[in-house]
């Protein structure tokens, strides 16, 4: 990319060319209007800046000067001003692009920079065009290549239904007048009643009739936004980006928080459920439990003597403890209920569907297979109460049952299994 700049001092010259070096942009730096004129007509540049006050002529002047040749292309022109001189509203409304002061460079330089990523930046992304002509698609292929974007095409509404239902896209671009049987608009209609990631597509809806109802029904049908054919090629480029980076920003938070959302839930040590967790999901399922008449078990597990390990080999053998302990309870009850961390090394274990003798079966079994673990060469050993809840019974209820159990275990001796009252 190039970036011409007229500008009268060469101290500031150098400034910008260093600018727009900085951002990997040449630039080419003339001191007057006339070099500038001749400079736009001997090469394409990519962003203009010059000054306002020029040896030869205002900035206007030249501007205008080189709009009526036109030199003037779709990119940038931008004017840098020496003071706050009111000549903004004049240059803007002869189609100058935005107007600096040389007093807050910072301003300026903002501005390049931000130009220079958002136009050099590749996308990544399959676009899928709707389209019934081979040489239009043929055409907005060859832009959207251009922007690092893979294209293919499908002819009718029918195969666009069919294939966005079996590949995933970022964007889609329908035009109004397809083959077969559906209009623009009705694929729109189709793919916003999809469900899912594929409901929420970015659409561009082309059309060559600059036709208001129709152009008002594709965005209130759910196209995200609209461009006239013939396309001007900027134009369409930056709105095809936009849509695809504002999904892919959408996409991106999303899985942020569906991350966020499981850690949350889950113990940071040991991965099983924290107490926040299944405080919540016991609720629900003492409910279902109440409701279907099927049985529901918890059983509260703490390891005996655990600060003799932490005393004895360190806090950090006592979390390799933690964590195999908790790997046990896991494998071996973890697909009967949910297992749940509550805080230090105590556990529980919420089992629907399951009785207290069963629940008591699976205790004393777990606590066999922990006792037999040694995890990191250590003997260690686990009390367990074990309560089934009651048809008026509440959470906190049945929770303080199979704990006052647990201890019941504690008293007896430790690494037993106690059922609740
Ligand atoms: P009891 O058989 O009566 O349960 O004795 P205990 O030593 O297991 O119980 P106590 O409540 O006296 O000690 C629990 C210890 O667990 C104290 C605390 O330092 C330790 N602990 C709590 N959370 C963690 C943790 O995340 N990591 C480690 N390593 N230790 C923890
Ligand atoms: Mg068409
Ligand atoms: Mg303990
Ligand atoms: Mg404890």
């Amino acid at each position: 990319m190039k970036a011409l700049i007229v500008e009268p001092s060469r101290m500031i010259r150098n400034v910008f060319v260093s600018l727009f070096s900085k951002n990997n942009i040449s630039a080419i730096a003339v001191e007057t209007a006339t070099e500038a004129l001749v400079s736009l007509e001997a090469e394409h540049v990519d962003f203009l800046c010059f000054s306002m006050q020029l040896k030869d002529m205002t900035g206007i002047d030249f501007f205008v000067q080189a709009k009526e040749r036109g030199l003037i292309g779709k990119h940038p022109s931008v004017m840098l001003t020496s003071s706050n001189e009111s000549v903004t509203a004049k240059a803007v409304s002869l189609g100058v692009t935005e107007c600096f002061s040389k007093n807050e460079p910072s301003r300026f330089e903002a501005y390049v920079n931000h130009w220079a990523i958002s136009s050099s930046e590749r996308l990544n992304g399959e676009v899928l065009l709707v389209e019934d002509s081979k040489s239009q698609a043929a055409y907005l292929e060859k832009l959207l290549v251009a922007l690092g974007l893979n294209a293919t095409r499908v002819a009718t509404g029918e195969e666009c239904l069919d294939v966005i239902a079996k590949r995933k896209y970022d964007l889609v671009l329908v035009d109004y007048m397809l083959e077969g049987t559906m209009t623009g608009l009705g694929v729109i209609r189709g793919i916003r009643l999809l469900e899912g990631r594929t409901g929420k597509l970015p659409i561009l809806a082309i059309s060559s009739f600059d036709d208001v109802p129709r152009r008002i029904e594709m965005l209130r049908s759910g196209a995200n936004d609209f461009v006239l054919k013939p396309v001007v090629p900027e134009e369409f480029q930056v709105r095809v980006s936009n849509l695809i980076q504002l999904r892919q920003a959408l996409d991106y938070l999303e899985e942020q928080h569906s991350i966020l959302y499981e850690m949350a839930m889950h113990d940071r040590l040991t991965s099983v459920f924290n107490r926040h967790y299944v405080n919540e999901r016991a609720q629900i399922l003492i409910r279902e439990s109440k409701e279907s008449g099927r049985p529901l078990t918890c059983v509260v597990m703490d390891i005996d003597y655990f600060k003799r390990v932490n005393d004895s080999y360190g806090h950090s053998m006592g979390d390799s403890v933690l964590v195999a302990v908790a790997t046990v309870l896991s494998e071996h009850v973890g697909k009967n209920g949910i297992v749940a961390r509550m805080g230090g090394e105590e556990f529980m274990v919420v089992l629907p569907g399951i009785d207290e003798f069963t629940g008591s079966g699976m205790a004393e079994k777990t606590r066999e297979i922990i006792e037999d673990l040694e995890p990191c060469g250590l003997r260690v050993t686990a009390s367990f109460g074990v309560a089934q809840l009651r048809p008026d019974e509440t959470y906190e209820n049945l929770f303080g049952r199979a704990d006052s159990a647990m201890y019941e275990a504690k008293r007896a001796g430790r690494n037993q299994v106690v059922s609740a009252e």
